[in-house]
């Protein structure tokens, strides 16, 4: 039966279109459950991840017209950003890139400023122009625009990376510096519910698909910077303005300060889809890669990062044995964690690292294992947010179940 996304539409209208998240839709087929294009018509997929390649495009007021010619240099509480593309001559306003990996230190970069903007703070704007400093305290509500872009997002499957050599290493790919020799994994990747994963042939993901970024409307624009067919990845845009502030935010790491952003895509299930919407954890293989030279020499699955494993991270009181210093307060990538309040779940990345750093074992979270020459290595990092992917695609199921999300048909492939 070739169910078309107008006839899905029209279900969906009608308020008669049978809708899975990703979850719910894994979970039915393990328990042996006949789920076919005849009994569903939409599963929603989605990811929370480290999105390197997120940027967004803002339309800043800095002063007066024709007080300054043009903006040379730009901040955002401290964070460089980019002004243009346009010339922005003598407006007092200023078009300006801000990327989110971009940093004023290691504890605060562009992702920090994108999550304080939506959560309605007040941000410090210092331009440089004409040999001069002018500044501002702008909202989002003062923007006159605000787009987020993806410039590669979403992606397939990534690699397992660990540390070959005794002398820990700074990296993106770890909160504390990576140690070895493999003595530790850190992981990236949402398994099973990720968009591409489910339609990997993105027979039905293309330019012009609705979506949910950041839990806000938005489209794909077509595929990310070096994606291939193998591991395909998308772009995607949508306004900062309809975003939720706890599916997006800056991730402090080793190194430098990196990007939360999530994507939630509905697939239509149709006969070319449904084969690939049937893809668990254990069939997807998860390469495990030296840091040093990033070349994968032994691999595991998704099962082990994240089958039967606990998605979210808890804190147990009683156990902490009040340090002089609490680590897991300066180190949280999020900022999530204090001993007089506990996991703030709103900012909880649920990575695991705490688990990990805290010597009173005050933080409950199995995360798993990976084999590496016959040793069972410990996950000690995943830099994607399994349960906060389930709960964005919770979003998209029940925005299209009380009919306020239509599917887009895709205007081109990617
Ligand atoms: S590191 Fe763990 S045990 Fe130490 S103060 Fe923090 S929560 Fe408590
Ligand atoms: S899991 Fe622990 S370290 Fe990671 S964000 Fe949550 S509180 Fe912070």
């Amino acid at each position: 039966m070739v169910k078309s996304i107008e006839e899905i539409n029209r279900r969906i209208e009608k308020g008669e279109a049978v809708v899975y998240s990703a979850e719910e839709l894994k979970g039915l087929l393990r328990e042996g459950e006949d789920v076919s294009p005849s009994t569903v018509d939409v599963v929603t997929t989605a990811t929370c991840g480290i999105m390197s390649g997120t940027v967004a495009a803002l339309t800043v007021p800095v002063a007066e017209k024709g007080v300054f010619r043009k903006a040379e240099s730009f901040w955002f509480n401290g964070v460089p950003a980019h002004p243009g593309p346009c010339p922005n001559e003598s407006l007092g306003i200023v078009d300006v890139l801000l990327y989110g990996t971009s940093y004023a230190n290691m504890e605060y970069g562009g992702g920090h400023v994108l999550r304080d903007l939506v959560e309605g703070k007040e941000i410090e704007v210092r331009v440089e122009a004409d040999g001069n400093i002018f500044e501002n305290h702008v909202t989002l509500e003062d923007l006159v625009y605000s787009k987020l872009l993806t410039t590669r997002g979403a992606f397939k499957n990534y690699v397992a990376f660990v540390n070959g050599e005794p002398d820990p290493v700074k990296t993106i790919f770890s909160v504390t510096g990576l140690k070895g020799p493999y003595k530790e994994v850190s992981v990236s990747g949402c398994g099973e519910v990720n968009p591409v994963e489910n339609d990997p042939l993105l027979s039905t993901i293309g330019v012009g698909t609705r979506i949910l970024l950041n839990g806000g409307r938005g489209y794909v624009i077509g595929q990310g910077t070096r994606s291939t067919p193998e591991k395909p990845n998308l772009s995607v845009y949508g306004d900062l303005r309809d975003m939720e502030s706890k599916y997006m935010g800056g991730f402090k790491t080793s190194k430098t300060p990196e990007c939360i952003t999530s994507v939630a895509v509905p697939i239509p299930v149709t006969e070319t889809t449904m084969p690939y919407l049937r893809v668990s954890d254990d069939d997807i293989e998860l390469p495990i890669a030296e840091i040093h030279n990033r070349i994968p020499f032994a691999s595991g699955t998704y099962g082990d990062v994240w089958r039967d494993k606990d998605h979210e991270v808890r804190y147990v009181f009683e156990k902490c044995i009040d340090c002089k210093v609490c680590d897991v307060e300066t180190l949280c990538p999020t900022n999530a964690f204090t001993t007089k309040r506990g996991i703030d779940k709103m900012r909880c990345y649920n990575c695991g690292a705490c688990v990990t750093i805290c010597p009173g074992g005050a933080f409950v979270g199995s995360c798993g294992t990976m084999e590496i020459e016959g040793t069972d290595v410990p996950i000690t990092l995943r830099q994607s947010n399994r349960s906060r992917a389930n709960q964005l695609a919770k979003r998209l199921q029940k925005m299209i179940q009380n009919g306020t999300f239509l599917l887009g048909k895709k205007m081109d492939e990617i």
